[in-house]
């Protein structure tokens, strides 16, 4: 990795982005500053507090988490979030407004929301409860 280690911002710290696998190997801190600053978009628009599922995984985490080989989380491009406040389907048409998302990836699921920063779009809805 040459980039360079991400700062976090305001409302969200670089530690709320680390690999969970607890490995000594791992970087842990793999995420990318641009899907932090695509958050802070996405919270100042919101104006409520978004939690973090998950943000960076190493390879061994993202397997163990069931993610797909081909990961937006792997490359610390991608977080899975949700809000108190919002329902998914609510908290995914305000992800639609920032454009990093909008021409990103954007998946629903049960527990809230999959962003990431790809660059090209993609969506998908894995929600079991579809109404
Ligand atoms: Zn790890
Ligand atoms: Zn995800």
């Amino acid at each position: 990795m040459t980039e360079a280690l991400a700062h976090g911002t305001r409302n969200f710290k670089v530690s709320e982005f680390a690999c969970k696998c607890g490995r000594f190997d791992c970087q842990h801190y793999g995420i990318r500053q641009e899907l932090i600053d695509a958050l802070q978009k996405l919270r100042d628009l919101i104006g409520e507090a978004i939690f973090v599922n998950s943000g960076y995984r190493c390879p061994f985490w993202n397997k163990h988490e069931g993610g797909s080989k081909n990961s937006m989380h792997v490359k610390g491009l991608a977080a899975d979030i949700w809000c108190e406040e919002l329902t998914p389907e609510e908290l995914k048409k305000f992800a639609e407004e920032i454009p990093e998302f909008a021409n990103g990836g954007i998946g629903i699921y049960d527990w809230g929301i999959h962003v990431d920063v790809r660059g090209r779009r993609a969506r998908w809805d894995y929600r079991t409860k579809k109404r």
